[in-house]
């Protein structure tokens, strides 16, 4: 009931622009959000690394409603890689196809994506496209099964919770594409998407399956227990070796867990945003756990 509500507020242009001026709202966020500048998120980087953890940095960036926004993200994101490479840290980039201008077509997004990963393979550093909200899959797998055939340090986003993401895993596995799977965090319609949370974990540890078994490096992105516990146990299973895949989780979500999971031996990767445009991001999370929303309610009354 809520989850709809939260993730509509999440586009409200009126309650973003009161949150980001309200300080106690930004350090609330901060809890799921590594700062507003990109210090803070090499300073984020170097504890992860401190405890054996891996990191994907994401630049909190907005959809570009112009062209000279894409541009603008495009040399963000630059920027990014080349204080990842002047730092000597290791961490992957995490991005969003409508920050560089999806919404202006896929060859002016195409081409902005392009620069991004040819400047991030010359330092190593692998780029995995953000899956957004369904207007967008289509598109987002396009561009990446291009991108995909000239280079080998991009992976891409699929959710569990649309219903055609069987065949984009095997569209992804065609052209060993590395995939992260996550469960899906917009507001889809019935029409698409399976909206019973048993089933959108179902779904979840059908698709992990299949890309343990037959994927390329893939990371399972989930906090749910049952889906780590699945994982672990059909990898056992099927002899699957915990280095051909990685598990990935939320900055500031479950850290103990991302902790304990890389002392048994398995690859842990946190996902780590920052900027200055965290709204968004953050009513997402708000709206995956209602007792975000309370941790929340209850800190800004505390004041
Ligand atoms: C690394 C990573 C990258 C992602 N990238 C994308 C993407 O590109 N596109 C996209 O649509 N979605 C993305 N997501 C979000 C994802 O789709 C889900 O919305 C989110 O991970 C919650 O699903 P879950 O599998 O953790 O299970 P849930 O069923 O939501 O949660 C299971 C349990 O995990 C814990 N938990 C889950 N969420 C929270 C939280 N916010 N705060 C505290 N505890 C929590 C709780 O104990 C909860 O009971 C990503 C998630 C991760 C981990």
């Amino acid at each position: 009931m809520l989850r709809p509500v939260l993730l509509a507020l999440a586009s409200s242009r009126w309650l973003k622009s009161m949150m980001v001026r309200f300080p106690l709202a930004r350090r609330v966020a901060r809890r799921f959000v590594a700062g507003e500048g990109l210090e803070d998120a090499l300073n984020a980087v170097r504890s992860l690394r401190a405890e054996d953890l891996m990191v994907t940095l994401d630049f909190l960036g907005e959809n570009a409603d112009t062209l000279e926004g894409a541009e603008e993200s495009a040399t963000q994101y630059l920027e990014v890689v080349q204080a990842i490479a002047s730092a000597g840290l290791d961490s992957h980039i995490s991005l969003k196809l409508t920050a560089l201008g999806l919404d202006h077509g896929q060859e002016v997004c195409g081409a902005h994506l392009e620069r991004i990963l040819t400047a991030a393979s010359r330092h190593n550093i692998f780029v995995r496209i953000d899956m957004e909200g369904s207007d967008y899959t289509e598109a987002t797998m396009q561009i990446f099964e291009k991108v995909r055939s000239r280079h080998e340090n991009v992976g891409v986003v699929l959710q569990s919770y649309l219903h055609r993401t069987r065949a984009d895993v095997a569209r992804a596995n065609d052209i060993q594409g590395r995939v992260r799977l996550c469960k899906g965090a917009y507001h889809e319609s019935p029409l698409i998407a399976y909206q019973d949370r048993s089933k959108v974990s179902e779904n979840f540890v059908t698709l992990m399956k299949d890309l343990l078994s037959h994927g390329t490096y893939p990371a399972i992105a989930t906090h749910d227990e049952q889906m780590i516990k699945a994982t672990i146990q059909y990898a056992r299973e099927h002899n699957i070796d915990p280095a051909s895949f990685e598990f990935q989780m939320l900055y500031g979500i479950r850290r103990e867990r991302q902790i304990q999971l890389r002392r048994e031996g398995y690859n842990v990767r946190v996902y780590v945003p920052f900027g200055s445009q965290w709204y968004p991001y953050f009513m997402r999370r708000l709206a995956e756990r209602p007792a975000n929303l309370v941790f929340f309610l209850t800190a800004l009354f505390k004041g």
